[in-house]
């Protein structure tokens, strides 16, 4: 009795010298979190989360690589501390769980059975919804310091990953925030630039192709180190009238899931749910509650559901600033989707900090709890899915469903009504061989534009994705391909991914009654990566196999280059591969001369209309061979030197169009044009209303939302003048990105800029300017009713985010280096007709369409059949200058390398 009693106060005590041990946040920060009016940055988060590291032995402090702009992103490992001994087991048993390869049933329950379930847990990735970085900090701390039997117990059976997922985020706006000394004047509204350098709130639209350093650092934790088996992703805000919109989502979810993943969702919602409802927390909204279906990949919380992990996004309210829940009437009744409403009320950024520390308990307990199921569950969706790529394997889609009841209808010579139809139908369609999903696909090293298809191999296996390469040259189903080809299975735990990156998007037609409106998809609605990289692969259905050497999980590939010995009179690089403009950006910089061939040259593959030409200096040779070990160009070598089929290139002073507070898509084209070396100044409206601004640029590209549509006064643009801070507000620095483009300010000195001989490049709806200055092209998408034309309207024609098929006159020098096909990306893009002279006249040349009815590619394209014979790009002479124009997205999100060239060719000069 005495010496339990004594055990007993020894562990009380030492509990209570732990918990004294651990700074608490008001300590820290000097201020609790959740208190009214104040923000931590990242610098005083990140000293914190060192301090507590170096304090507690319940966690480990990991650096998971550096942000954009430089700073470290920490991850905090919390877990008890025998765990903590442990982690490097527990580890590889997640992964060998998620990978399930070679795995008995037995096995894997052995090793759910002696693993710890890992749940990662994030914070900030949109640095304005502060709760997020917050909460996080929050939850840390009670991680690390309580002491009551459910936090052990959770600590005992979970491994915990906190990361703050935007660190760059958090100190702009913390800073922004706290700058104003009189707490009730603080507000984060009217950020001088994006809370992620180059893509601001798009950093939650990076994670298949992992462009951000930020998204490589996250995604290598999530699918090549510690497979969470669940990955919880905060944000706000909720919708309004609620607390927050949580899981599970609205439909449609992806066909590529597990089934068990969705049931999954289904769980730990539940759990969240559950646990606000216990503690009296009202006001969770879920399925048709909230925008947020299970479709698209590439967010933080969606790219989990393609490697059979459970992924969880919060949206909740609240703000440092006290709020309210506004009244929303036709959310007070209790239903499906919000079984307990919350009514009218003041709001705290303290109730929000208190929810979320509710709602991560309430994962952390799920996953205590049924700890080994989760470690289980994960390895049977991935043995289900290699043993789906091991064999002849359909997956449902709605294209299956219609091919099945059309062919019924086709039969029976007329319209039906019965729900059920003879099952020969399922036999004849769906398992007819030639629709069997693929066993894998060949990306052969013999491609025009190799390395951008190593940068695709790249993103799947920066994504967890095993990837094999061959070792000597193979045939399969009588096609050789050489030694250094690379080999994707979709027998593989990750297949979900793998079909994903390279099959179509097959959207349902999701309408909110029959003949109602189209529901706006969360995001895209198609983006097969392979199609928009433009990447040539091989589907093979059969099983295959060959010389094929596995890549170790997440070692990223670089490609080899090819350099010749003997340089003849010249050098060329292929306008087919995008590396080709660094490299000869590269050398421009050095000053080397450079041309392009403006034809074929017989008997030679790379030296074709559009290619570089470089004579061979001493300098020349030097800098092609460093580029092209770099880049992994092949330089091929030419006799004679092509004299008159060449014109010499110059660089061009380069401007590129954005705002203040920054324009995303302005910021994704920043990024691309510094990885592929074109030198470029940033320009504002202020400076485009200032004019005469061939002094100083020759090429301005307005991406989408710079140039507001013509015939409207008002501005219509991403920001328009009354909205914006007054100069005196902000810092010097951004003062000069106030301003807007308008119809009276700025068309006219954009005009002038063209008739002076500068190049205007229009992307998306800036193809506006197209109408401002009167060219003859008209909008394709309308129809005419009563005599009136207007635009079609969404239950006749809705094409979101999606992958489409277009004709492209390649013999164009705006157009060189593409093929006569090429997939585009487009969002309810602008499609133009012309004018019947338009061609004649010489006013408009047209560089790419639209010339069949069945455009679609990937996605949802509902009416695509008014698409036909639509320009999608053209460009115009504009006095000594051009505007070229271009309606789908060439850029969109720094995915779309298929396109990238369209924007290149626009960006040299002729000498
Ligand atoms: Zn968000």
């Amino acid at each position: 009795m005495i010496k339990n009693l004594l055990f007993t106060i020894a562990v009380f005590a030492s509990a209570i010298v732990l918990a004294q041990s651990i700074p608490t946040p008001k300590s820290h920060f000097g201020f609790s979190i959740g208190d009214s009016y104040n923000l931590a940055t990242y610098t005083q988060t990140e000293a914190y989360f060192r301090k507590i590291a170096a304090a507690s032995d319940r966690v480990k402090l990991v650096e998971i690589g550096s942000t954009e702009e430089g700073r470290h992103q920490v991850m905090l490992v919390v877990s008890s501390p025998a765990n903590l001994a442990k982690l490097n087991t527990y580890k590889e048993t997640s992964q060998k769980l998620a990978h399930a390869e070679g795995l008995t049933d037995e096995a894997a329950r052995s090793l759910a059975n002696d693993g710890k379930a890992i749940v990662w847990i994030d914070g900030g990735l949109h640095a304005t919804e502060t709760v997020g970085a917050h909460q996080l900090i929050e939850t840390v701390y009670q991680f690390v310091s309580r002491t009551d039997p459910e936090t052990m117990r959770i600590l005992d059976n979970v491994v915990i990953l906190f990361v703050q997922v935007n660190p760059d985020g958090q100190e702009l706006v913390s800073n922004w925030y706290m700058r104003e000394s009189k707490p009730e004047k603080r507000s984060y509204e009217n950020l001088p630039r994006l809370y992620q350098k180059y893509i601001g709130h798009d950093n939650n639209r990076d994670f298949f192709m992992l462009n951000m350093k930020e998204s490589q650092n996250i995604s290598r934790q999530q699918y090549v180190e510690w497979m969470p088996q669940i990955i919880y992703n905060h944000h706000q805000a909720g919708p309004p009238g609620s607390v927050l919109a949580g899981p599970p989502y609205r439909d449609p979810f992806n066909y590529v899931y597990d089934p068990l993943l969705v049931t999954s969702i289904d769980a730990v919602g539940a759990a969240m749910n559950n646990r606000l409802n216990v503690e009296g927390k009202p006001g969770y909204t879920q399925r048709a509650g909230s925008q947020f279906s299970s479709w698209w990949n590439g967010g933080l919380r969606t790219t989990p559901y393609f490697h059979n992990m459970i992924g969880l996004l919060t949206e909740i309210i609240g703000s440092p600033n006290p709020s309210k829940v506004p009244l929303v009437p036709d959310r007070l009744i209790p239903n499906g989707a919000t079984p307990n409403p919350i009514v009218p009320q003041q709001w705290t950024f303290q109730r929000s900090i208190d929810y979320s520390v509710s709602l991560n308990y309430a994962v952390l307990d799920y996953a205590a709890r049924y700890r080994e199921q989760l470690l289980y569950n994960i390895y049977k969706m991935g043995k289900n899915s290699i043993e789906a790529g091991n064999r002849d394997n359909w997956t449902l889609s709605p294209k299956f469903i219609d091919s099945m009841k059309s062919a019924y209808r086709k039969d029976l010579k007329r319209e039906f009504t019965s729900d059920t139809i003879p099952v020969k139908y399922y036999n004849t369609v769906l398992k007819d061989p030639t629709l069997r999903d693929a066993r894998g696909y060949i990306i052969s090293a013999d491609q025009a534009n190799f390395p951008t298809a190593i940068q695709f191999i790249n993103a799947l296996i920066r994504s967890g994705v095993q990837v094999h390469q061959a070792t000597t040259a193979f045939t399969v189903e009588g096609k050789n391909y050489p030694a250094g080809s690379y080999v994707v299975k979709t027998s593989q735990a990750f297949r979900p991914h793998v079909l994903d990156m390279f099959e179509p998007q097959d959207h349902p037609n999701d309408f909110a009654y029959p003949g109602g409106p189209p529901i706006r998809p969360y995001d895209a609605a198609g983006w097969t990566l392979a199609y928009q990289m433009g990447v040539n692969f091989d589907r093979i259905t059969n099983a295959f196999d060959g010389p094929f050497k596995a890549i170790a999980y997440g070692e990223v590939q670089s490609p080899k280059g090819y350099m010749p010995a003997n340089a003849g009179e010249g050098y060329v690089l292929s306008a087919k591969a995008n590396e080709s403009f660094i490299a000869v950006n590269d050398l421009l910089k050095a000053g080397v001369d450079v041309f392009r061939l403006t034809n074929n040259i017989p008997g030679t593959a790379v030296a074709t209309q559009g290619s570089f030409y470089i004579p061979a200096t001493a300098k020349a040779k030097s800098a092609l061979a460093t580029s092209a070990n770099a880049l992994g160009l092949n330089v091929v070598s030419l006799a004679k030197k092509p004299a008159e089929l060449s014109q010499k290139i110059s660089p061009l002073r380069i401007g590129l169009w954005d705002t203040y507070g920054g324009s995303m898509p302005a910021g994704w084209l920043r990024w691309m044009m510094e990885q592929y070396h074109f030198p470029f100044e940033r320009i504002f409206a202020k400076e485009i209303n200032a004019g005469n601004l061939k002094k100083k640029y020759d090429v301005i590209v307005f991406v989408g939302g710079a140039i507001p549509r013509a015939g409207i006064t008002r501005d219509t643009s991403s920001r328009n003048a009354n909205r914006e801070p007054k100069a005196a507000d902000i810092p010097e620095e951004y003062r000069d990105h106030l301003g807007s483009i308008t119809a009276d300010t700025s068309i006219p000195q954009i005009k002038q800029f063209m008739q002076e001989g500068g190049t205007v490049v229009a992307l998306g709806t800036s193809t506006n300017l197209a109408y401002h200055l009167k060219l003859p092209v008209r909008n394709a998408l309308t129809e005419t009713v009563d005599g009136k034309e207007r635009p079609l309207p969404a239950d006749k024609y809705y094409i979101p985010g999606s992958i489409l098929d277009v004709k492209i006159d390649s013999t164009q020098k705006q157009t060189w280096g593409m093929t006569s096909d090429a997939n585009m990306y487009f969002q309810f893009s602008p499609v133009f007709k012309l004018t019947p002279d338009a061609i004649t006249s010489g006013k408009i040349k047209p560089l790419i369409w639209f010339d069949t009815d069945k455009s679609l590619r990937s996605g949802w394209a509902w009416g695509q059949s008014y698409l036909q014979d639509g320009i999608a790009a053209f460009a115009a002479p504009i006095g000594q200058g051009q505007l070229v124009a271009f309606g789908p997205e060439i850029a969109f999100r720094a995915q779309t390398h298929g396109t990238f060239k369209l924007l290149f060719n626009q960006l040299y000069g002729v000498k």
